[in-house]
């Protein structure tokens, strides 16, 4: 039964859905393929098959390539809680890169917990181990001159040096960025407590930090995304949503185009996604949706989804710019610490990139005139207790709205 109409409202979708192609003359290939879970046996096959029409994996490495296979790491949690990329398919990816004749390194740089224990508890440890490829850690930098607007950007050099990357994303909704998927998770490659510096430089501005997720895209591109949406994560993403079973996977070249596509699969409208704003302002190949040509597994045969987005995520409802920034503080959320919950250890001040967050007297306080809702206290916070205080006027508005993407 076709279940796409919020999808058939779209003209540029059906243009997509058309494979109408590009008239700027670069055509970017997104495959969808569906699947039930993560058995190995049918993963494997259903990785195959997505990316038949991409020319297999052969047409992305060649032998003797050293190949980085980048999941999302953020953070020490079971593979079922949906906050990293699930090792069942990190594991098929690196026997298939294996059986092509690449030498298969796994990497990332987790927000907290270190990069072992990380591995260990979301399953990648063992991944690593049954299919031989080697576990690094990000945690030397090479400084990189930038590409536009900033002048220099430090990867890890682990990530830099690799002959080929391949982009293993989880799809979740963000609680800065509305949703994290293929270009998000190259932020990465940022080696740790850097990533904080960054956020501090970009301010509350999520159109600058886009920027910079997108020129860090740039500096090194994957040669391939697969995006693991079997179970995706919607509501408070990326570290405290709740997992929802979606069923598919999503791979293309571009990560652009594979965030558009994985976007409108989410449900999620394009106004709240700065990363695509800024790739169509910069003029990105697969920014526009008559671009991306879509292959695999028809749209229409796909159930419509429309995640739950995070409480902090900022809607305007349409207010003129003059009312929304005079009545910001009841039109925004800020992060507050449940007093119940919270035991003070300190992880979320110390990461909390302008210094926001103190302890005194046995009690946490945000300063939310400091804050610049970056979120990464909620993200870090191993107890789930930074949660979100939310305006009144905010809050009204959200309930006269009435939908739950409010
Ligand atoms: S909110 Fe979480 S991270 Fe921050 S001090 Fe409390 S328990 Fe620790
Ligand atoms: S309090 Fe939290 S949301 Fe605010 S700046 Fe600090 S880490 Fe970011």
């Amino acid at each position: 039964m076709i279940k796409w109409g919020w999808l058939r409202l779209s003209p540029l979708f059906v243009k997509m859905t058309a494979g109408s192609g590009s008239k700027r003359g670069f055509v970017q290939t997104v495959s969808i393929t569906t699947t039930d879970g993560y058995k190995l046996s049918t993963l494997r096959q259903a990785v195959v098959k997505l990316l038949e029409p991409l020319g297999g994996i052969a047409a992305f490495i060649s032998s003797g390539e050293r190949v980085l296979l980048k999941p999302n790491m953020l953070s020490a949690k079971e593979p079922e809680l949906a906050v990293t990329t699930h090792p069942s398919l990190v594991r098929v990816v690196a026997e298939l890169v294996s059986e092509a004749g690449g030498i298969v390194l796994i990497g990332d740089s987790p927000g907290i917990g270190g990069f072992l224990r990380v591995a260990e508890k979301c399953g990648i440890y063992e991944a690593a181990r049954e299919s031989g490829a080697e576990l690094v850690e990000f945690d030397e930098a090479v400084e990189l001159q930038g590409s536009g607007t900033f002048r220099s950007i430090r990867l890890a050099r682990a990530y830099y040096e690799a002959d080929k990357i391949i982009n293993l994303p989880k799809l979740k909704t963000h609680e800065m960025m509305t949703m994290t998927c293929a270009v998000k998770n190259l932020f990465g490659a940022v080696v740790g407590t850097e990533k904080a510096g960054w956020h501090l430089k970009a301010g509350s501005s999520r159109q600058l930090f886009a920027r910079l997720l997108l020129e860090i895209y740039q500096l090194k591109k994957p040669t391939l995304n697969i995006v693991d949406a079997i179970t995706a994560m919607e509501g408070n993403g990326p570290g405290s949503g709740d997992p929802i079973h979606l069923g598919l996977l999503i791979a293309g070249a571009n990560p652009v185009a594979v965030d558009v596509i994985a976007r409108r699969l989410a449900g999620i409208p394009a106004d709240l996604l700065p990363i695509e704003q800024e790739a169509v302002s910069m003029g990105l190949p697969g920014a526009l949706a008559e671009d991306i040509l879509l292959c695999g597994t028809p749209v229409e045969t796909i159930s419509e989804s429309r995640f739950r987005l995070p409480t902090g995520v900022d809607v305007q409802f349409g207010l003129p710019h003059f009312l929304t920034r005079a009545l910001k503080s009841h039109l925004t959320s800020y992060p507050a610490a449940d007093p119940d919950i919270c035991i003070l250890c300190g992880i979320c001040r110390d990461a909390c990139p302008p210094g926001a967050i103190t302890i005194q007297n046995s009690a946490l306080s945000v300063d939310n005139a400091r804050c610049i809702r970056c979120w990464c206290c909620r993200e870090l916070c191993p107890y789930d207790a930074m949660k979100i205080k939310t305006g009144v006027l905010l809050r009204t508005l959200r309930l006269l709205a009435g939908t739950k993407n409010c």
